[in-house]
């Protein structure tokens, strides 16, 4: 098993990282918890949670569980509503512990659950796609959304642990793999040169889950968003490298209408975007502009933008939430491994749209 150390000011936790792991989730239930509740969705739960409250039992605490829709249209207030009605419904003490079984929806929401049941208890993710293994269950964000807007309603608050069993991403759908490997790109790009390399070396292995690879591109991808977050808790500053490739995604999902692309999937497409305009703006080298289209397109991720038309996409880049004052900032990398945040000239963001999106 290898164990990554979280630190941050909300509190300090491990992510245990091992196949099979499900089987041992009970042991990190805290002894002075009062009871345990499973949070899961049908699809989740229907896999994998019989293992997972065997393992529970076994820690010898009372045991319930709730399940809510599977979706990210249930991310909802009316969907966290209903958790909380179970949790008093069952009268849950400020020392129950939840444990939230899913993706990053189930994830999300459980942990804005936790945050907020009696002022806050005690949550555990166990995270069963690769995006939620590799990015939302680390770092402490917790949210549902609003009509409004996605992830509008939540709370910075860390988990007591995370436990990844690397073994259930072989029921995923091909295209949740390649959504969560963009993610993982990601952390090589923004952040360790020789992690991008590595990928590079290893992208057929990790398509194809062998436990070694996609074990050890978890931890590492762990290993840089802890670190990330343990500067930059809050994203006051450093932790907006995360959005790497995020503006011009949020404005494909936004464009196309969520849901159309995974999220990791526009991502995908964004870092590529992102490495074009980093060719103009910080003079990243062009050759490895197209070596990332060249790893973007071997996990299986789209390389072409869409046509949004110029005026709806410069106006859902303003819309994210990362824009300032009327300029658009942008997550550029001088390098491969390097990156940081500036506003960006309009002309050259045109010639971007212009060369990435599909003609
Ligand atoms: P998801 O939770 O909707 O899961 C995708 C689908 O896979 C669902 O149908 C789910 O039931 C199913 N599934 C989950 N595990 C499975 C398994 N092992 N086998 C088969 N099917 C399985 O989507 P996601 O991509 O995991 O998460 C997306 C959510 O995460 C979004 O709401 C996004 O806002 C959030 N997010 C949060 C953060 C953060 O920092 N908190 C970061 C990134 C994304
Ligand atoms: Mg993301």
């Amino acid at each position: 098993m290898s164990i990554v150390k979280v630190k941050t000011e909300g509190g300090a936790y491990s992510i245990h990282i091992a196949p099979n792991l499900l089987q041992q989730v009970g042991t990190s239930i805290p002894p002075d918890a009062t009871s345990v509740v499973l949070i899961s969705n049908p699809t989740v739960f229907g896999l994998y949670g019989k293992t997972v409250l065997q393992s529970l039992e076994a820690s010898g605490k009372k045991i319930s569980v709730f399940e809510v829709p599977d979706g990210e249209a249930y991310k909802t207030l009316e969907t966290l509503n209903s958790i909380y009605t179970f949790l008093l419904e069952q009268r849950l003490d400020r020392r129950a512990v939840i444990v939230a079984l899913g993706g990053g929806v189930i994830g999300d929401m459980c942990g804005f659950a936790a945050a907020t049941y009696m002022r806050g208890i005690r949550f555990i993710q166990v995270p069963t796609t690769l995006l939620a293994q590799v990015d939302s269950s680390v770092g402490g964000k917790t949210a549902v959304n609003h009509p409004m807007g996605k992830n509008m309603i939540g709370a910075f608050y860390q988990p007591i642990a995370v436990d990844i069993d690397t073994t259930v991403l072989g029921t995923l759908p091909e295209r949740e793999i390649a959504a969560g490997l963009a993610e993982v790109i990601k952390y090589g790009l923004i952040l360790d040169a020789g992690f991008f390399d590595w990928c590079e070396q290893n992208v057929a292995s990790l398509k194809a889950l062998e436990p070694e690879a996609i074990g050890y591109a978890v931890q590492r991808s762990c290993e840089l968003k802890a670190y990330v977050v343990s500067e930059d808790e809050k994203e006051t500053g450093m932790r907006a490298i995360l959005n790497l490739g995020h503006t011009f995604g949020h404005a494909i999902e936004a464009g196309l209408g969520f849901g159309t692309w995974l999220h990791g999937e526009a991502v995908g497409c964004g870092m590529v975007q992102a490495a074009e305009l980093s060719a103009r703006v910080c003079g990243f080298p062009q050759a490895d502009v197209e070596r990332v289209r060249a790893l973007v397109a071997a996990i299986g991720c789209p390389v072409t933008a869409p046509d949004l038309g110029t005026d709806k996409w410069i106006e859902l880049m303003q819309i994210d939430k990362k824009a300032e004052g009327g300029k658009i900032k942008f997550i550029v990398m001088p390098g491969i491994g390097q990156a940081k945040s500036q506003t960006v000239p309009r002309e050259d963001l045109m010639l971007v749209l212009k060369k990435t999106t599909q003609k």
